[in-house]
């Protein structure tokens, strides 16, 4: 085993933020190795990818595709495996060095719980896990003195803002949001938006899940639940400002009034290898913004009446205890049916809501409340869509 290189495992590797690892490892194979790639349950492109990064082991969280990934990958000395369960326990292996979190929603808690307990390093960008269990997922990292390093685009920002502030206090933080594809729509309007329409990012490409919380700016509720546990911030400290040009990902106010924004062309590579190398700048050839092409950069006030999401997640925020964790449990379980034509675009929000009302209060969620919450969020939602 090299040492010299950071050996990486990427939990989600098919998937937008995977695949751009990958690219990202590389273009800096002097740097990295990839030493686990997981998929849900596209083996094909599994098997493509450990046949060219040559990783330690894969895991398939699909287990009926277990026959066709080793089938493809028998005669090599990849180690393979299948379920859930084995997703949650390869990331314990020593040679790892970093753990990708880039998996979608709930999914992530598990293999992130068992990544820092093994004291590796995090790189997330399953914000949905932060969202989900901040609390014991902070505590665990200070426990076991891992570091979790952002991989969303407004969380890096702010990460690369702080770099040499350690003494100084954040007095408040701007996360900028693009708006998404139906900015400044009413609601008469997004009554009937389909699915179709709703995919359609007008900045980033990204994985379904993540396009359609754009949309809805439950996003930008998830990403300031987020910010508040990688940050240590209170609710009035995260504010959040539309910014369609997605050129400025974020904005840290400090005591003495000054502002820092980081910025560049919108592009998941930069914070994914920022992440990945920290404290290392590594020389890229992504391309680069330039002022004169896109003169002006604008700023609007969000419009929380007509997207509720983004209330509902502050307001879960502030009630705390197991509150998230409801909100993001109706929100998977509704975005799921809303991509399967079985929910309108606007009711997302009337069944979160609901959901936050009618579920039991835990104001210290252990694990295994978290667990029992996820459940009860889920069957409340899936029960209020029928
Ligand atoms: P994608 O849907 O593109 O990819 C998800 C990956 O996770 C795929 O490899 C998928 O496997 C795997 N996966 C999905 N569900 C499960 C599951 N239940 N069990 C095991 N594996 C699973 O998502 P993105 O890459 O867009 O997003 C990943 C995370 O990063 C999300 O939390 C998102 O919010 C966050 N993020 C994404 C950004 C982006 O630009 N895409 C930006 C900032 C944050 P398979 O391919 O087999 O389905
Ligand atoms: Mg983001």
């Amino acid at each position: 085993m090299d040492k010299t290189k950071k050996h990486v495992a990427i939990l989600g590797s098919t998937g937008s933020i995977g695949t751009q690892a990958l690219d990202v490892i590389e273009a800096n194979q002097d740097l990295f190795e990839v030493e686990v790639l997981t998929a849900n349950s596209n083996s094909e492109l599994l098997i493509q990818q450990a046949l060219k990064h040559k990783p330690n082991a894969v895991v398939i969280a699909n287990e009926n595709k277990y026959n066709e990934v080793k089938g493809a990958l028998g005669s090599s000395d990849i180690k393979v495996y299948a379920g859930v369960d084995s997703l949650s326990q390869v990331v314990e292996m020593d040679t790892i060095d970093v753990v990708l979190t880039a998996l979608v929603g709930y999914s992530g808690l598990k293999p992130t719980i068992n990544a820092i307990k093994a004291k590796k390093s995090i790189a997330l960008a399953n914000k949905e896990t932060l969202v989900v269990a901040g609390s014991l997922i902070t505590a665990l990292a200070k426990e076991n003195g891992v570091n979790i390093y952002p991989v969303d685009s407004e969380h890096s920002a702010i990460f690369q803002c702080l770099v040499g502030e350690f003494h100084n206090p954040i007095e408040k933080i701007y996360l900028t949001a693009s708006g998404g594809p139906f900015r400044g729509w009413k609601k008469d309007k997004l009554i009937s938006v389909s699915k179709q329409q709703a995919l359609k990012h007008p900045n980033w490409d990204m994985g379904a899940k993540i396009t359609i919380d754009s949309a809805s700016l439950m996003n930008k509720g998830l990403e300031v639940i987020e910010a508040k546990w990688l940050f240590g911030l209170k609710e009035e400290q995260i504010d959040v400002v539309v910014h369609p040009q997605s050129i400025i990902h974020s904005i840290v106010q400090f005591e003495d009034g000054s502002m820092k924004a980081q910025m560049g062309l919108p592009d998941m590579k930069l914070p994914i290898q920022y992440a990945l190398g920290y404290p290392q700048r590594i020389k890229s050839n992504f391309p680069r913004f330039n002022f004169v092409e896109c003169p002006s950069l604008t700023f609007e006030k969000p419009d929380v009446e007509t997207f509720r999401n983004l209330s509902l997640a502050y307001k879960a925020m502030s009630k705390g205890g197991n509150v998230a964790c409801v909100l993001n449990a109706a929100n998977e379980v509704v975005v799921e049916a809303f991509l399967k034509d079985k929910i309108g675009f606007l009711e997302m929000s009337d069944v979160i809501e609901n959901c936050m009302e009618k579920s039991t209060f835990v104001a210290v969620p252990t694990y295994d409340d978290f667990v029992s919450t996820n459940e009860q969020g889920r069957m409340l939602a899936n029960e209020l869509i029928k």
